[in-house]
C-alpha cells in the first residue's frame, strides 16, 4: 500500500478551487481529494492516497458538466487518466480512445482525475473554458452564436 499523503497535491486542490470560482453555486456532494478508509481498504493503489486524484461533482444545473470536462481535459498535460460515466481515458492507452471502466463504481455522479506524478505543483487553470458569459437561455446561447458566425459566401452572379 502506498503511504497515505496528509495534504492532497496544490494542482488537485486547484480543481475544486477553481470550478467553485468558477461556478459558485455548484454541488459538491460527490467532491473528493483524499481517501476515506473504505475507499483505502477497497482501492489500496488509488492515486487519491497519494493526494494526485480529484473526484468533481458532476452538476449540469450548475455549469459542471463532466461528459465535457471529460471530453476537454484530455488536452491537459497534467491528466494520467480520467474516469467518468464508466468509461475510463489515459494518457498511456490513449489511441484506444475512450475504453470501458470495469471498476465497482461507474463514476456517474462525479469525474475522476488523476494527475501525473511530476506536475502536483501545476494550478494552471483547469477549467479556462468555463471562464466565458454564461447564458441565462438557450435561446440566448444560439444568438450569440449565430452573431459569431461567419457569413454566408455570396454565390457569384455569371
Ligand atoms: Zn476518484
Amino acid at each position: 500500500m502506498k503511504p497515505v499523503a496528509k495534504k492532497a497535491t496544490p494542482a488537485a486542490m486547484a480543481v475544486l478551487r477553481q470550478a467553485t470560482a468558477l461556478r459558485p453555486k455548484r454541488n459538491k456532494a460527490s467532491d473528493g481529494i483524499l481517501p476515506s478508509a473504505a475507499h483505502m481498504k477497497q482501492n489500496p493503489s488509488s492515486d487519491h492516497n497519494t493526494g494526485f486524484a480529484v473526484d468533481l461533482t458532476h452538476d449540469l444545473k450548475h455549469g459542471i458538466d463532466c461528459a465535457d470536462i471529460f471530453d476537454k481535459l484530455k488536452q491537459d498535460k497534467r491528466v494520467k487518466y480520467l474516469i467518468f460515466n464508466g468509461r475510463i481515458w489515459s494518457k498511456e492507452r490513449a489511441k484506444e480512445g475512450n475504453r470501458k471502466y470495469t471498476g465497482s463504481n461507474q463514476h456517474t455522479r462525479h469525474i475522476h482525475i488523476s494527475i501525473n506524478d511530476d506536475m502536483g505543483k501545476d494550478t494552471s487553470p483547469w477549467l479556462p473554458w468555463l471562464d466565458k458569459p454564461v447564458f441565462k437561455t438557450a435561446d440566448a446561447a444560439r444568438a450569440a452564436a449565430l452573431r459569431l458566425k461567419p457569413l454566408p459566401k455570396k454565390k457569384e452572379n455569371k
